[in-house]
């Protein structure tokens, strides 16, 4: 079923001659990536990041000391080298094309129609989740601008049943045109109906493309695989998280292991919840950015690369094992159920089984 609804496609006083200065700094960086910016200063930005190495290298520093960009939708991101700006560009208008409709007949102005009631389905590798998410959130912010509303659901293993699907249409300050689940492979199938396509909504369901086939379905938008070339850009950054695996105390340890296997971790993993994190992990917040209860590292796919060096490597073989009995007796405190044990115990076979011998001693 699809309704449509009609919407001026621009944003109000933004049209504004733009003039270009020759470089940008880092605070223009930072409000870039927040989507600060009007969206023809945000062009004319992401045009000139095509043609200068100078302005890449500062939107990358911008990243890493930016708060907001390293929690995209509460989760932390990497800095955003393993797809170039003009590719998450593209990417959003892929996404942006695929919610609005036909122009209307006869209509010159720039009226755009917003296909409702379809869900899609959105994937990505592994190592390029944050890229997935920083893509959507660009595209929520460009669908914002053009005065839709949206709202993001769910956090990475807070639970297992899926959160309330905001409604579509209603006096409640929830309701909104754009409802987007994070992790939603994560959920029963049964369960995630309640996130089935809604006349008079569009619902974006966001997760792993290998979770997506694990649970039967098929991705309706995926990011493409980062270029191998950016990929060796960022072994430097892998060889510093193998190093500080191996100088750091056990738990620490252990929680890297997790991260590798790309499962996040309670906060309370590392002791009371007032206690701050140690490093490299950084919290997971809540919408409302409150009351952080789980915490991740940056681009943990950079932890898997490491923990897969460490494992050709004989005696830090024999670490790795010792610190994943550590995870496995931990896991069992902070999770009762098997679940999420479970879904570790995928990960890391799916992960590491070529290269990891061995039972990983998960029965209960
Ligand atoms: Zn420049």
């Amino acid at each position: 079923m699809t309704a449509a609804a009609a919407k001026t496609a621009t944003s109000p006083s933004t049209e504004t001659a733009y003039e270009r200065p020759m470089h940008y700094d880092v605070g223009e960086w930072t409000s870039y990536l927040n989507s600060e910016l009007p969206e023809n200063v945000e062009e004319a930005m992401t045009d000139h990041l095509d043609g200068c190495p100078a302005c890449c290298k500062l939107l990358s520093r911008a990243a890493d000391n930016d708060e907001a960009f390293v929690t995209i939708f509460g989760r932390p991101a990497g800095p955003p080298s393993l797809l170039m700006p003009p590719t998450v560009e593209s990417l959003v208008d892929r996404l942006v094309s695929m919610v609005l409709g036909p122009r209307v007949e006869g209509d010159a102005s720039d009226t755009a129609q917003l296909v409702l009631g379809r869900r899609i389905i959105c994937g990505a590798e592994w190592p390029m989740e944050p890229e997935l998410h920083s893509v959507v959130a660009r595209f929520l912010n460009r669908m914002k601008r053009t005065l839709f509303s949206g709202r993001v659901r769910g956090r990475v293993f807070a639970s297992t049943e899926p959160p309330a699907r905001p409604a579509s249409q209603g006096a409640s300050g929830e309701a909104c045109e754009i409802a987007i689940l994070l992790d939603a492979p994560a959920y029963d199938r049964q369960d995630l109906q309640l996130w089935d396509a809604q006349p008079g909504q569009i619902v974006l369901l966001l997760g792993l493309r290998e979770d997506w086939e694990r649970a039967g379905f098929t991705c309706d938008f995926t990011l493409p695989i980062a270029p191998p070339e950016l990929v060796a850009t960022r072994e430097a950054e892998r060889d510093a998280l193998l190093e500080a695996y191996v100088d750091q105390d056990v738990s620490i340890r252990a929680a890297i292991l997790s991260t590798a296997a790309g499962c996040d971790l309670p906060r309370r993993f590392f002791g009371p919840l007032t206690s701050n994190l140690p490093a490299p992990f950084l919290p997971i917040q809540r919408p409302s950015r409150t009351a952080d209860v789980w915490c991740s590292i940056r681009s943990g796919w950079l932890a898997y690369r490491a923990i897969l060096d460490a494992l050709q490597d004989e005696r830090l073989k024999l670490l790795v094992r010792a610190d994943l009995e550590v995870l496995l007796s931990r896991l069992k405190e902070h999770f009762p159920t098997c679940a999420f044990r479970d879904r570790f115990q995928m990960r890391w076979l799916k992960r590491f089984g070529q290269v990891w011998s061995g039972s990983l001693g998960m029965q209960d």
